[in-house]
């Protein structure tokens, strides 16, 4: 059987939304963010979801300040990322709009976790 080429995969897509913000950009950009995924889990991703959404800027410098990548652990820095998205939604002076904002951004991310899990390739 021919071995399939492994690929990275944002989990904060798509990239022209997440990038045009500073923290929405750093977040994004984060490494344990990035997982090596086989390819045909990667299209399933991108199949099953069109984008993450994006906080507002407010919410994004939150998550991002409260967030912690998990050096050598992508699962690990995810389930970071999601205590620190809620932390934002819980934040007082977090807009109503953006609580369903980040609320929606974690769903995407939870929608992925099982899939990136699946595909998941280390490197070594
Ligand atoms: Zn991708």
């Amino acid at each position: 059987m021919e071995r399939a080429v492994p690929e990275r995969h944002h989990l904060l897509y798509d990239k022209v939304v997440w990038g045009s913000q500073e923290y929405g950009r750093k977040l994004r950009t984060c490494y344990w963010l990035i997982p090596l995924l086989h390819p045909t889990i990667h299209q399933t991703i991108h199949e099953s979801l069109a984008s993450v959404p994006l906080p507002d800027r407010y919410a994004q410098l939150n998550i991002w300040m409260g967030f912690e990548p998990v050096e050598n652990d992508y699962l690990g820095s995810i389930d970071n990322l999601l205590f620190s998205i809620e932390a934002a939604n819980k934040h007082p002076r977090t807009s109503r709009l953006d609580k369903q904002l980040t609320y929606l951004a974690m769903c995407a991310i939870e929608l992925q976790k099982p899939l990136v899990k699946e595909g998941l390739i280390k490197v070594v």
